[in-house]
């Protein structure tokens, strides 16, 4: 008797998207740094050091920053040094 298997993904869970991620990551990058817009685009990425980040695009004005994850919140260029 083997045990049940049920080991579906959720149907809610395609495979593959990157239009609903599956880590929710507006704690990161919460708002837009500049005009403090919430409806970014973000995309989980590395800095060059290695550190993941969130990489943040704001729609509205088109500014762009990285955050850390879990880090300060504080939005950084590129190459990860601070914006401000
Ligand atoms: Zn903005």
């Amino acid at each position: 008797m083997t045990p049940p298997r049920d080991r579906r993904p959720p149907a809610d869970e395609p495979l593959g998207s990157i239009t609903r991620p599956v880590v929710d990551d507006s704690a990161t990058a919460p708002e837009c740094y500049a005009c403090a817009a919430t409806d970014l685009t973000r995309v989980r990425l590395a800095l060059p050091d290695g550190r993941p980040a969130v990489f943040a695009s704001c729609p509205a004005c088109e500014t762009t920053a990285w955050f850390v994850v879990d880090g300060d919140g504080t939005p950084l260029r590129p190459d990860g040094s601070p914006r401000a």
